[in-house]
């Protein structure tokens, strides 16, 4: 390779060269410019019937419409979603939680297993607000539930990855719609038990699902009294080999932490069990306790009080999240906020007078008073 110009060709950087570049290979595969256009977007109605079918490529084009934010793509989904509305509700929502390393995805791929060969249809879908950082989801990736993906019955979907969790959280939801519209009776969401999402996962399942591990020290040091609090269950996974005492020992201490909680809006006492999910083993009676609990709350109607509690509230936030999205998208008030937030660090105006301010511009240019 021939050395060109360069100042650290100069003689003080012995040990440096740089060469110059090669020239561009003429294109590798003259055909591959070719290649047909992108199928045209189908309409809502097309997508709908695929949908009730339960056509797997509709739901998924449908999904990923979901999960755009192109405005044009919203307006289809956000009418495929009405349109499927009446044809959904009939599933279990099972939200599953634990910290990275508890063995979700082992887990999901045999809780799955043995779900699917009662019959029905299994769809797993993931809230990760994290997904956009890490680069490819961490969650939901098929790779991780390999036999799961590989059947007929399951539908595998990873974390929609743009924007708030509020807004991936969202769209989960939407995607529970058309995953129920599409005949799908279990639906398993998860999550990494780590921070907010459980909350919003809490917000859209029937039953909440907590993983952990024995055999770290303290066993309640660090999980979140909140997420234990959401939990319905509690299961303590690897629970095989020289770990199933350290895994009963935290069972107990489980038990007897959960009974220092206030009791369960829905009469149900939560329970703690111990399993191997890669061994298989205690699988059928985690399932055993989650039949349970459908059977109790749906008889004593709790099952049904809490999904309209849920639908009014994402009501609510979506009325939220659609007035935060006004107020910050307006390049006036974004250009407001940097000098009034320079002005409130630096103690020339207080927080009350700034926000007013700018709440006072937004609201006379919108003409809301
Ligand atoms: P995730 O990060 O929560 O999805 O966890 P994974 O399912 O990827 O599991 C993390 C690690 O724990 C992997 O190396 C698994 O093979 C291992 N693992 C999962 N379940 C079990 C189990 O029941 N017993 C044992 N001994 N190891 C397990």
């Amino acid at each position: 390779m021939t050395q060109h110009h360069h100042p650290e060709n100069d003689d003080s950087y012995a040990s440096l060269s740089v060469n110059s570049g090669v020239a561009q290979p003429p294109s590798v595969n003259p055909y591959a410019a070719r290649r047909p256009k992108r199928k045209p977007l189908p309409t809502a109605g097309e997508l709908v019937e695929g949908i009730l079918r339960g056509d797997i490529t509709m739901l998924s084009r449908a999904v990923t419409l979901v999960e755009s934010l192109s405005p044009v793509h919203q307006a289809i989904a956000q009418e495929v979603i009405e349109k499927c509305l009446p044809h959904s509700g009939r599933s279990r929502r099972i939200g599953i939680t634990g910290v990275p390393g508890a063995g979700k995805s082992t887990s999901i791929d045999v809780f799955g297993l043995h779900v699917l060969r009662g019959g029905g249809k299994l769809a797993v879908l993931a809230i990760d607000p994290s997904s956009e950082r890490t680069k490819g989801s961490i969650l939901g990736d098929k790779t991780r539930m390999e036999k799961l993906s590989q059947h007929p019955g399951a539908f595998i979907r990873p974390s929609p990855s743009a924007g708030s969790l509020g807004g991936v959280a969202r769209k989960t939801r939407e995607t529970i719609v058309l995953c129920e519209a599409a005949g799908y009776d279990n639906i398993f969401v998860e999550t990494v038990g780590v921070g907010q999402s459980e909350t919003a996962v809490h917000s859209m399942v029937d039953f909440f699902l907590l993983i952990q591990l024995a055999g770290t020290g303290d066993e309640l040091q660090g999980i979140k009294r909140g997420i234990m609090e959401m939990a319905d269950g509690i299961v303590i996974n690897k629970a095989d080999g020289d770990n199933i005492g350290p895994a009963q020992l935290a069972q107990a201490q489980f038990r007897s932490a959960l009974h220092l909680f206030p009791p369960t809006a829905s009469g149900w006492k939560p329970e703690v069990l111990t399993y191997s999910g890669y061994f298989e083993l205690g699988i059928p009676e985690v399932w055993d306790m989650i039949d349970r609990y459908f059977r109790f709350t749906e008889d004593n109607g709790y099952f049904l009080h809490k999904r309209r509690e849920q639908a009014r509230w994402w009501m609510r936030e979506s009325i939220d999240e659609a007035l935060r999205g006004n107020f910050y998208g307006d390049p006036a008030v974004e250009t407001m906020l940097v000098g009034l937030e320079h002005d409130v660090m630096a103690d020339r105006r207080s927080s009350f007078t700034a926000a007013r301010e700018v709440l006072d511009y937004y609201f006379n240019k919108n003409n809301l008073r």
